[in-house]
């Protein structure tokens, strides 16, 4: 059963947005890419939890962050099954790696963040948590490489991290392992997500103003931007004015949450070439409306 789904972080919906509008320095856009990147394995690895794992097993915490004593932590993924909580920090690397006493290194001799290292900070702040919410279990925590085009030199013989081609025997053996879920991993699942902090409050966004962004509407599928008709040039993919109009007010609204919105604010968004009364009649049908003629502005009710 899957407790908590897996969304894209306002940060990652930010940053997309910026960097389709805008030109990004190279280190935020490899920041940016990195974190695409990372949310893709990630997702890649809760459907392959999905299908190995019988639902009434385990409850699935996906993309997690705490914070205790000042110290904010992410959980990529949790299971809760019978006492037991696996603890997964999902890497999506792909390409050689080695590792060089302790250290770890891309092919192009680059140093990165040990990643057991961050696994064992997780489970150690984890552990912390846990034993203030009263928990007396066992956690295991793995690191999952999910690329297949991953390879690791001089890799350690370490259980704790499971490697592309281990990855679905070892689905298979925890699908062996794990029986229903009990009325305790459903108490202690629902404490762990009222603890759920909605944003990291170390996101990386750059600084940006309305005046810097690209205004127009960009093609939902590879982010190039398009004109009436709703037909991208570049991959073919169709869109009718509704949605379009809809998915750009939210992006407007994500990026400039204390601006109000306008049929004019969102014309000029949209690029100025849809009729401002298909604007209107949109917004109007899909957003709560405030105020009578010219002040009239419209409100995106917060789930
Ligand atoms: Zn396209």
């Amino acid at each position: 059963m899957i407790l908590k789904q897996r969304t894209k972080s306002n940060e990652l919906k930010i940053l997309r947005a910026l960097d389709t509008r805008l030109k990004l320095l190279e280190t935020e856009k490899n920041y940016y890419l990195n974190l695409e990147k990372g949310f893709k394995g990630e997702v890649e690895f809760d459907l392959l939890i999905e299908k190995s794992i019988p639902n009434e097993t385990n409850i699935a915490i996906n993309d997690f962050v705490y914070e205790i004593n000042n110290t904010v932590f992410q959980v990529d993924s949790l299971l809760v099954s019978n006492n037991t909580i696996y603890l997964f920090e999902v890497k999506n690397f792909d390409g050689d790696y080695y590792i060089e006493k302790d250290r770890w290194y891309t092919s192009s001799d680059t140093e990165i963040k040990n990643p057991l290292q961050q696994l064992q900070r997780t489970e150690t702040l984890l552990r912390r948590l846990l034993k203030e919410l009263g928990f007396g279990g066992i956690v295991k925590p793995y690191l999952i490489f999910i690329n297949p085009e991953f390879h690791l030199y001089n890799a350690p013989r370490n259980s704790q991290i499971i490697f592309p081609t281990q990855l679905n025997r070892f689905m298979y053996e925890l699908s062996n392992k794990l029986m229903k879920t009990n009325s305790s991993d459903r108490k202690l699942s629902e404490k762990l997500l009222v603890l759920h902090l909605t944003e990291s409050p170390y996101s990386r966004v750059p600084k940006y103003t309305y005046d810097q962004l690209t205004k127009g509407v960009y093609c939902r599928n590879c982010y190039t931007f398009i004109s009436t008709p709703l037909v991208c040039s570049s991959c073919g993919e169709v869109e009718d004015h509704t949605t379009a109009i809809i998915r750009h007010t939210h992006e407007f609204n994500l990026l400039f949450p204390d601006d109000k919105i306008t049929t004019k604010v969102i014309w000029e968004w949209c690029g100025q070439f849809m009729a401002k009364k298909t604007i209107h009649s949109v917004l109007s049908k899909s957003f709560k409306v405030n105020g009578y003629g010219k002040s009239r502005f419209f409100t995106i009710d917060r789930p």
